[in-house]
Protein backbone atom coordinates (compact mmCIF):
# COMPACT_ATOMS: atom_id res chain seq x y z
CA UNK A 1 0.00 0.00 0.00
CA UNK A 2 1.53 3.23 -0.81
CA UNK A 3 0.87 5.99 1.71
CA UNK A 4 0.05 9.61 0.77
CA UNK A 5 3.00 11.91 0.47
CA UNK A 6 3.54 13.86 4.40
CA UNK A 7 3.40 16.89 2.80
CA UNK A 8 0.22 16.30 0.84
CA UNK A 9 -0.41 19.97 0.08
CA UNK A 10 3.22 21.14 -0.81
CA UNK A 11 4.60 17.46 -2.45
CA UNK A 12 4.54 18.78 -5.46
CA UNK A 13 6.68 21.83 -5.02
CA UNK A 14 9.82 20.35 -4.28
CA UNK A 15 12.96 22.00 -3.08
CA UNK A 16 12.92 25.35 -4.67
CA UNK A 17 14.76 26.27 -7.87
CA UNK A 18 16.83 28.58 -5.79
CA UNK A 19 18.30 26.39 -3.94
CA UNK A 20 18.81 24.00 -6.68
CA UNK A 21 20.48 25.93 -8.57
CA UNK A 22 22.87 27.78 -6.06
CA UNK A 23 23.80 24.10 -4.82
CA UNK A 24 25.49 23.73 -8.81
CA UNK A 25 26.96 27.20 -9.21
CA UNK A 26 29.11 25.97 -5.87
CA UNK A 27 29.75 22.85 -6.42
CA UNK A 28 30.39 23.46 -10.54
CA UNK A 29 32.39 26.63 -9.67
CA UNK A 30 30.36 28.33 -12.47
CA UNK A 31 29.50 31.60 -12.44
CA UNK A 32 25.75 32.40 -10.57
CA UNK A 33 23.65 34.07 -12.39
CA UNK A 34 20.75 32.31 -11.07
CA UNK A 35 19.49 33.21 -7.70
CA UNK A 36 18.74 36.81 -7.71
CA UNK A 37 20.58 38.54 -5.35
CA UNK A 38 23.38 41.33 -5.76
CA UNK A 39 27.25 40.37 -5.30
CA UNK A 40 28.09 43.54 -4.08
CA UNK A 41 26.10 44.84 -0.36
CA UNK A 42 24.27 48.07 0.04
CA UNK A 43 25.36 51.16 1.26
CA UNK A 44 28.44 50.91 3.63
CA UNK A 45 26.45 53.66 5.99
CA UNK A 46 23.03 51.45 6.17
CA UNK A 47 25.62 48.69 7.45
CA UNK A 48 27.02 51.30 9.78
CA UNK A 49 23.71 52.38 10.68
CA UNK A 50 22.81 48.04 11.61
CA UNK A 51 25.73 48.01 13.49
CA UNK A 52 25.15 50.98 15.66
CA UNK A 53 21.69 49.57 16.05
CA UNK A 54 23.40 46.38 17.32
CA UNK A 55 25.57 47.84 19.92
CA UNK A 56 22.99 50.45 21.40
CA UNK A 57 20.79 47.46 22.37
CA UNK A 58 17.99 48.73 19.83
CA UNK A 59 16.12 45.48 18.65
CA UNK A 60 18.07 42.66 20.10
CA UNK A 61 15.28 41.66 21.73
CA UNK A 62 11.60 40.78 20.27
CA UNK A 63 10.68 44.71 18.76
CA UNK A 64 6.86 45.64 18.46
CA UNK A 65 4.41 43.11 16.91
CA UNK A 66 3.63 45.83 13.96
CA UNK A 67 7.35 46.66 13.09
CA UNK A 68 9.33 48.96 14.82
CA UNK A 69 7.99 53.05 14.89
CA UNK A 70 10.81 53.81 13.25
CA UNK A 71 10.37 51.65 10.13
CA UNK A 72 6.74 51.74 10.19
CA UNK A 73 7.26 55.89 9.52
CA UNK A 74 9.77 55.15 6.67
CA UNK A 75 7.54 53.14 5.06
CA UNK A 76 4.51 55.27 5.14
CA UNK A 77 6.73 58.36 3.92
CA UNK A 78 8.43 56.65 1.38
CA UNK A 79 4.63 55.70 0.12
CA UNK A 80 3.26 59.22 0.12
CA UNK A 81 6.30 60.75 -0.93
CA UNK A 82 7.01 58.53 -4.28
CA UNK A 83 3.26 57.81 -4.43
CA UNK A 84 1.24 59.76 -2.61
CA UNK A 85 -0.42 57.47 -0.80
CA UNK A 86 -0.70 58.24 2.46
CA UNK A 87 -0.90 55.41 5.19
CA UNK A 88 -0.62 55.47 9.47
CA UNK A 89 2.01 54.18 10.53
CA UNK A 90 0.10 52.68 13.69
CA UNK A 91 -2.61 51.42 11.49
CA UNK A 92 -1.82 50.35 7.83
CA UNK A 93 2.04 49.33 8.05
CA UNK A 94 3.27 46.11 8.91
CA UNK A 95 6.69 45.15 9.27
CA UNK A 96 7.51 41.17 7.80
CA UNK A 97 10.37 39.03 7.51
CA UNK A 98 10.69 40.40 3.95
CA UNK A 99 8.71 39.86 1.16
CA UNK A 100 8.53 36.18 1.40
CA UNK A 101 6.56 36.38 4.67
CA UNK A 102 4.03 38.76 3.62
CA UNK A 103 2.78 36.88 0.53
CA UNK A 104 2.75 34.07 3.15
CA UNK A 105 0.78 36.16 5.61
CA UNK A 106 -1.25 37.71 2.93
CA UNK A 107 -2.49 34.44 1.09
CA UNK A 108 -3.07 32.48 4.42
CA UNK A 109 -5.29 35.39 5.74
CA UNK A 110 -7.27 36.71 3.12
CA UNK A 111 -7.48 32.70 1.03
CA UNK A 112 -10.35 30.27 2.23
CA UNK A 113 -10.26 26.82 1.39
CA UNK A 114 -11.70 26.44 -1.99
CA UNK A 115 -10.72 29.93 -2.84
CA UNK A 116 -9.60 31.01 -5.93
CA UNK A 117 -6.64 33.01 -6.70
CA UNK A 118 -5.78 34.67 -10.05
CA UNK A 119 -1.99 35.24 -10.61
CA UNK A 120 0.24 36.13 -13.72
CA UNK A 121 1.95 33.23 -14.72
CA UNK A 122 4.97 33.21 -14.65
CA UNK A 123 5.25 33.50 -11.29
CA UNK A 124 7.89 33.58 -8.43
CA UNK A 125 7.64 30.14 -7.14
CA UNK A 126 6.69 31.00 -3.06
CA UNK A 127 3.04 32.11 -4.68
CA UNK A 128 2.01 28.92 -5.76
CA UNK A 129 3.16 26.95 -2.75
CA UNK A 130 1.37 30.14 -0.42
CA UNK A 131 -2.09 29.24 -2.45
CA UNK A 132 -1.66 25.75 -1.29
CA UNK A 133 -1.07 25.89 2.23
CA UNK A 134 -4.03 28.03 2.07
CA UNK A 135 -5.62 25.81 0.65
CA UNK A 136 -6.70 28.02 -2.31
CA UNK A 137 -7.10 27.29 -6.14
CA UNK A 138 -4.41 28.71 -8.07
CA UNK A 139 -5.71 30.00 -11.51
CA UNK A 140 -2.97 31.37 -13.72
CA UNK A 141 -3.13 33.99 -16.26
CA UNK A 142 0.05 33.84 -18.82
CA UNK A 143 1.83 36.73 -19.95
CA UNK A 144 2.73 36.12 -23.39
CA UNK A 145 5.52 36.84 -25.67
CA UNK A 146 5.19 39.47 -27.90
CA UNK A 147 7.51 41.95 -29.96
CA UNK A 148 10.51 41.02 -27.33
CA UNK A 149 8.25 41.66 -23.99
CA UNK A 150 5.72 39.80 -22.16
CA UNK A 151 2.29 40.95 -21.78
CA UNK A 152 -0.71 40.56 -20.10
CA UNK A 153 -3.80 39.52 -21.78
CA UNK A 154 -6.63 42.01 -20.17
CA UNK A 155 -9.61 39.49 -21.35
CA UNK A 156 -7.66 36.73 -20.72
CA UNK A 157 -7.70 37.65 -17.05
CA UNK A 158 -11.13 38.89 -16.84
CA UNK A 159 -12.08 35.42 -18.25
CA UNK A 160 -10.59 33.79 -15.38
CA UNK A 161 -12.32 35.74 -13.04
CA UNK A 162 -15.29 33.53 -11.34
CA UNK A 163 -17.49 33.61 -8.73
CA UNK A 164 -15.13 31.87 -6.60
CA UNK A 165 -12.50 34.10 -7.09
CA UNK A 166 -11.23 36.15 -3.92
CA UNK A 167 -7.98 38.09 -4.77
CA UNK A 168 -5.97 38.91 -8.00
CA UNK A 169 -2.12 38.47 -6.87
CA UNK A 170 0.18 40.83 -8.94
CA UNK A 171 3.12 41.46 -9.61
CA UNK A 172 5.22 44.43 -10.98
CA UNK A 173 7.68 44.79 -12.07
CA UNK A 174 7.25 41.21 -12.85
CA UNK A 175 9.58 38.71 -12.13
CA UNK A 176 10.91 36.57 -14.25
CA UNK A 177 9.97 38.50 -17.34
CA UNK A 178 10.78 41.97 -16.67
CA UNK A 179 7.68 43.44 -17.09
CA UNK A 180 6.69 46.74 -15.66
CA UNK A 181 2.69 47.10 -16.02
CA UNK A 182 1.79 50.25 -17.40
CA UNK A 183 -0.73 52.26 -15.93
CA UNK A 184 -3.48 51.72 -18.28
CA UNK A 185 -2.80 48.04 -17.57
CA UNK A 186 -3.33 48.14 -13.97
CA UNK A 187 -6.41 50.48 -14.62
CA UNK A 188 -7.97 47.87 -16.20
CA UNK A 189 -7.15 45.52 -13.44
CA UNK A 190 -8.21 47.86 -10.93
CA UNK A 191 -11.78 48.05 -13.09
CA UNK A 192 -12.03 44.32 -13.11
CA UNK A 193 -11.68 44.15 -9.04
CA UNK A 194 -13.66 46.83 -8.26
CA UNK A 195 -16.30 45.49 -10.64
CA UNK A 196 -16.06 41.66 -9.61
CA UNK A 197 -15.49 43.08 -5.42
CA UNK A 198 -11.92 41.45 -5.22
CA UNK A 199 -8.66 41.98 -3.01
CA UNK A 200 -5.96 42.67 -4.98
CA UNK A 201 -2.07 41.26 -3.41
CA UNK A 202 0.20 43.49 -5.25
CA UNK A 203 3.78 42.20 -5.05
CA UNK A 204 5.88 45.56 -5.61
CA UNK A 205 9.43 44.33 -4.47
CA UNK A 206 11.40 45.83 -7.41
CA UNK A 207 9.80 49.00 -7.33
CA UNK A 208 12.54 50.76 -7.70
CA UNK A 209 14.27 48.99 -10.62
CA UNK A 210 12.85 50.33 -13.42
CA UNK A 211 14.41 51.14 -16.64
CA UNK A 212 14.51 53.78 -19.19
CA UNK A 213 12.47 55.68 -17.59
CA UNK A 214 9.60 53.46 -17.32
CA UNK A 215 6.88 54.76 -14.07
CA UNK A 216 6.04 51.89 -11.19
CA UNK A 217 2.30 52.69 -10.43
CA UNK A 218 1.13 50.76 -7.48
CA UNK A 219 -2.43 49.64 -8.07
CA UNK A 220 -3.03 51.40 -4.45
CA UNK A 221 -2.86 54.33 -6.04
CA UNK A 222 -5.74 54.13 -8.78
CA UNK A 223 -9.41 55.42 -7.97
CA UNK A 224 -11.30 52.79 -5.71
CA UNK A 225 -8.22 50.18 -5.58
CA UNK A 226 -6.91 51.98 -1.77
CA UNK A 227 -9.30 50.45 0.08
CA UNK A 228 -9.31 46.36 -1.18
CA UNK A 229 -5.48 46.28 -1.95
CA UNK A 230 -2.45 45.06 0.03
CA UNK A 231 0.80 46.23 -1.32
CA UNK A 232 3.94 44.41 -0.17
CA UNK A 233 7.55 45.61 -0.76
CA UNK A 234 10.91 44.83 0.69
CA UNK A 235 14.25 46.23 1.65
CA UNK A 236 16.38 43.17 0.11
CA UNK A 237 16.04 44.35 -3.86
CA UNK A 238 15.82 48.01 -3.58
CA UNK A 239 19.12 48.43 -0.83
CA UNK A 240 20.87 45.15 -1.91
CA UNK A 241 20.35 43.63 1.72
CA UNK A 242 18.43 40.33 0.74
CA UNK A 243 19.85 38.43 3.50
CA UNK A 244 18.19 41.29 5.92
CA UNK A 245 14.79 39.95 5.34
CA UNK A 246 13.02 43.09 5.86
CA UNK A 247 9.50 43.61 3.98
CA UNK A 248 6.32 45.20 4.76
CA UNK A 249 3.12 45.77 4.03
CA UNK A 250 1.02 48.82 3.11
CA UNK A 251 -3.09 48.47 3.30
CA UNK A 252 -6.09 49.55 5.17
CA UNK A 253 -6.72 48.98 8.94
CA UNK A 254 -9.28 45.73 8.27
CA UNK A 255 -6.70 44.41 5.50
CA UNK A 256 -3.27 45.23 7.66
CA UNK A 257 -4.78 43.68 11.32
CA UNK A 258 -6.24 40.60 8.69
CA UNK A 259 -2.62 39.73 7.80
CA UNK A 260 -1.25 40.37 10.94
CA UNK A 261 -3.36 38.01 12.54
CA UNK A 262 -1.68 35.15 10.49
CA UNK A 263 1.90 37.14 10.45
CA UNK A 264 2.20 37.04 14.24
CA UNK A 265 2.09 32.86 14.35
CA UNK A 266 4.64 32.64 11.66
CA UNK A 267 7.40 34.18 12.68
CA UNK A 268 5.63 36.98 15.39
CA UNK A 269 9.02 39.23 14.47
CA UNK A 270 12.11 38.96 12.89
CA UNK A 271 15.39 41.50 11.89
CA UNK A 272 15.10 43.58 15.04
CA UNK A 273 18.36 45.86 14.53
CA UNK A 274 17.69 45.77 10.60
CA UNK A 275 14.72 47.22 11.04
CA UNK A 276 16.05 50.49 12.48
CA UNK A 277 18.78 50.51 9.58
CA UNK A 278 16.44 50.39 6.53
CA UNK A 279 14.44 53.14 8.10
CA UNK A 280 17.41 55.05 7.76
CA UNK A 281 18.01 53.46 3.89
CA UNK A 282 14.30 54.73 3.49
CA UNK A 283 15.30 58.23 3.86
CA UNK A 284 18.40 58.08 1.56
CA UNK A 285 18.84 60.80 -0.93
CA UNK A 286 17.17 60.24 -4.18
CA UNK A 287 20.67 60.22 -5.92
CA UNK A 288 20.89 56.65 -3.96
CA UNK A 289 18.01 55.45 -5.99
CA UNK A 290 18.89 57.17 -9.37
CA UNK A 291 22.06 55.58 -9.27
CA UNK A 292 21.11 51.70 -8.31
CA UNK A 293 18.57 52.39 -11.11
CA UNK A 294 21.57 53.77 -13.48
CA UNK A 295 23.67 51.07 -12.24
CA UNK A 296 21.39 48.40 -13.03
CA UNK A 297 19.98 49.50 -16.29
CA UNK A 298 24.36 49.62 -18.01
CA UNK A 299 24.38 46.21 -16.23
CA UNK A 300 20.68 45.01 -18.04
CA UNK A 301 22.47 46.37 -21.55
CA UNK A 302 25.28 44.60 -21.10
CA UNK A 303 24.24 41.16 -20.39
CA UNK A 304 21.20 41.30 -22.60
CA UNK A 305 23.58 42.49 -26.11
CA UNK A 306 26.26 39.63 -24.71
CA UNK A 307 23.17 37.06 -24.35
CA UNK A 308 21.99 38.30 -28.08
CA UNK A 309 25.45 37.72 -29.45
CA UNK A 310 25.73 34.31 -27.92
CA UNK A 311 22.42 33.32 -29.71
CA UNK A 312 19.38 34.12 -27.63
CA UNK A 313 16.48 35.48 -28.18
CA UNK A 314 16.54 38.25 -25.22
CA UNK A 315 13.69 39.98 -23.81
CA UNK A 316 14.71 42.86 -22.65
CA UNK A 317 13.34 43.44 -19.28
CA UNK A 318 11.65 47.28 -18.30
CA UNK A 319 12.63 46.46 -15.05
CA UNK A 320 13.86 43.83 -12.01
CA UNK A 321 17.05 42.49 -12.55
CA UNK A 322 16.36 39.20 -14.44
CA UNK A 323 16.50 39.05 -18.38
CA UNK A 324 14.43 36.04 -19.85
CA UNK A 325 15.59 34.72 -22.80
CA UNK A 326 14.63 32.02 -25.50
CA UNK A 327 16.83 28.93 -26.23
CA UNK A 328 15.53 27.74 -29.04
CA UNK A 329 18.15 29.55 -31.63
CA UNK A 330 20.85 28.12 -30.32
CA UNK A 331 19.08 24.86 -31.22
CA UNK A 332 17.87 23.67 -27.27
CA UNK A 333 13.95 23.54 -26.29
CA UNK A 334 13.97 22.47 -22.82
CA UNK A 335 15.08 25.14 -20.31
CA UNK A 336 15.61 22.31 -17.37
CA UNK A 337 18.12 20.23 -19.12
CA UNK A 338 19.92 23.22 -20.64
CA UNK A 339 20.17 24.89 -16.85
CA UNK A 340 21.62 21.76 -15.55
CA UNK A 341 24.51 21.30 -18.67
CA UNK A 342 25.05 24.60 -18.01
CA UNK A 343 27.62 24.63 -16.21
CA UNK A 344 29.63 22.18 -17.70
CA UNK A 345 28.81 24.16 -21.14
CA UNK A 346 29.63 27.38 -20.36
CA UNK A 347 30.54 27.81 -16.89
CA UNK A 348 27.43 29.58 -15.97
CA UNK A 349 24.37 29.43 -13.83
CA UNK A 350 21.01 30.12 -14.82
CA UNK A 351 17.18 29.35 -14.13
CA UNK A 352 14.95 27.38 -16.20
CA UNK A 353 11.18 29.74 -16.16
CA UNK A 354 9.46 26.40 -16.62
CA UNK A 355 9.42 26.18 -13.04
CA UNK A 356 7.44 29.58 -12.59
CA UNK A 357 4.66 28.04 -14.94
CA UNK A 358 1.17 25.70 -13.95
CA UNK A 359 1.22 25.51 -18.04
CA UNK A 360 5.26 23.42 -17.86
CA UNK A 361 5.39 23.49 -21.66
CA UNK A 362 4.23 27.64 -22.00
CA UNK A 363 7.86 27.91 -20.42
CA UNK A 364 9.95 25.39 -21.27
CA UNK A 365 12.20 27.20 -23.79
CA UNK A 366 12.63 30.24 -21.57
CA UNK A 367 16.01 30.63 -19.12
CA UNK A 368 16.38 33.49 -16.81
CA UNK A 369 19.59 35.57 -15.98
CA UNK A 370 20.37 37.58 -12.91
CA UNK A 371 22.12 40.82 -13.77
CA UNK A 372 22.56 42.10 -10.50
CA UNK A 373 26.37 41.09 -10.58
CA UNK A 374 29.73 43.16 -10.96
CA UNK A 375 30.69 44.39 -14.33
CA UNK A 376 33.51 42.16 -14.50
CA UNK A 377 31.36 39.23 -13.45
CA UNK A 378 29.21 39.49 -16.37
CA UNK A 379 31.41 40.41 -19.23
CA UNK A 380 33.09 37.21 -17.94
CA UNK A 381 29.65 35.53 -17.97
CA UNK A 382 29.10 36.52 -21.42
CA UNK A 383 32.48 35.58 -22.83
CA UNK A 384 31.63 31.99 -21.63
CA UNK A 385 28.42 31.83 -23.15
CA UNK A 386 29.48 32.83 -26.52
CA UNK A 387 31.10 29.57 -26.46
CA UNK A 388 27.41 28.15 -26.47
CA UNK A 389 27.09 29.74 -30.50
N1 LIG B 1 8.70 38.57 -4.54
C1 LIG B 1 9.44 38.49 -5.64
C2 LIG B 1 8.81 38.76 -6.95
C3 LIG B 1 10.79 38.16 -5.55
O1 LIG B 1 11.53 38.06 -6.64
C4 LIG B 1 11.34 37.88 -4.27
C5 LIG B 1 12.75 37.43 -4.06
N2 LIG B 1 13.68 37.83 -4.69
C6 LIG B 1 10.53 37.99 -3.16
C7 LIG B 1 9.22 38.33 -3.33
C8 LIG B 1 11.04 37.71 -1.79
O2 LIG B 1 11.58 38.84 -1.21
P1 LIG B 1 12.29 38.79 0.22
O3 LIG B 1 13.69 38.40 -0.02
O4 LIG B 1 12.14 40.18 0.73
O5 LIG B 1 11.57 37.81 1.06
N1 LIG C 1 13.74 36.21 -5.48
C1 LIG C 1 14.99 35.66 -5.84
C2 LIG C 1 14.91 35.19 -7.27
O1 LIG C 1 13.89 35.23 -7.90
C3 LIG C 1 15.40 34.47 -5.00
C4 LIG C 1 14.77 34.33 -3.69
C5 LIG C 1 14.95 32.95 -3.13
O2 LIG C 1 16.00 32.38 -3.18
N2 LIG C 1 13.89 32.41 -2.62
O3 LIG C 1 15.92 34.78 -7.76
Amino acid sequence: MTRPPLNRRLAEFGTTIFAEMSALAARTGAINLGQGFPDTDGPEEIREAAVRALRDGRGNQYPPGPGVPELRSAVADHQRDRYGLAYDPDTEVLVTAGATEAIAAALLALVEPGDEVVALEPYYDSYAACVAMAGGTRVPVTLRPHEGAYVLDLDELRAAVTDRTRLILLNTPHNPTGTVLTRAELTAVAELAIERDLLVVTDEVYEHLVFDGAEHVPIASLPGMRERTVTIGSAGKTFSFTGWKVGWITASPELTSAVRSAKQFLTYVSSGPFQYAIAEALRLPATYFDTLRADLQAKRDLLSEGLAQAGFEVYRPAGTYFVTTDIRPLGDEDGFAFCRSLPERAGVVAIPNAVFYDHREAGAPFVRFAFCKKTEVLEEAVSRLKRLA
